[in-house]
């Protein structure tokens, strides 16, 4: 039996192959179609089209790695990839991806990716703070980088976000942290006016 989280990442996948693959009159009818199943019915899908969770060849995880499957990439290192979930719990949750298929996720590189990422993240996008828990599919083990901004948790709801959305969030978490410069000179200069000096200019005159 599928869990919830499973389903659900399943049918990203299938969604994201249709998008891809089908037809466009078709496809609004397939996705919707996938859309509507519960995790039986979807485990029964996979079944009849031999696809089912044990083929390591349709690791959707792999495939986001190889390229086959596009993502919203915030980061990389020699054992891991960092990508945006795209059914987020909340903004800018984030999947820490070991290369191996069969990868641990308490490697020291793939710590030090999540270390960095969840770090970007609370910062950029002010989490109260930040939820590291593990999840797998296709036994391939990730990592999730949870923001929590109320009280979210790793079974809350899930979005689907817009892929404009997550452009956005990607293009914040890879700019280059340069807004440190703009915050010192934040302050307020204060307008030296114009008149001062004319005033000043006057004064002698009263002094007699
Ligand atoms: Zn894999």
């Amino acid at each position: 039996m599928l869990t919830e989280e499973q389903t659900q990442q399943i049918k990203e996948q299938l969604v994201k192959q249709i998008s891809e693959n089908f037809p466009e009159d078709k496809r609004d009818f397939a996705i919707e179609q996938v859309n509507s199943m519960n995790s039986e019915e979807l485990e029964n899908f996979l079944k009849q089209n031999q696809m089912s969770g044990n083929n390591e060849e349709k690791c959707v995880f792999c495939s986001i790695i190889s390229g086959e499957i596009p993502s919203y990439k915030i980061g990389e290192n020699e054992k891991a990839i960092a990508v945006l979930e795209i059914n987020p719990i909340s903004q800018s949750h984030a999947l820490i991806i070991p290369k191996e298929h069969k990868g641990k996720i308490d490697e020291k590189e793939i710590k030090e990716l999540s270390a960095e990422i969840a770090k970007k993240i609370k910062t950029k996008f002010k989490a109260k703070k930040i939820e590291l828990f593990p999840s797998e599919l296709f036994n391939h083990k990730v990592l999730n980088i949870l923001p929590i901004y109320k009280d979210e948790t790793s079974s809350s709801k899930r979005k689907k976000e817009v892929p404009e959305e997550l452009k956005e969030i990607q293009e914040i978490l890879i700019e280059e942290p340069k807004e440190k410069k703009p915050k010192k000179e934040h302050k307020e200069e204060k307008k030296t006016e114009v008149k001062e000096p004319v005033e000043k200019l006057r004064l002698p005159k009263r002094i007699p």
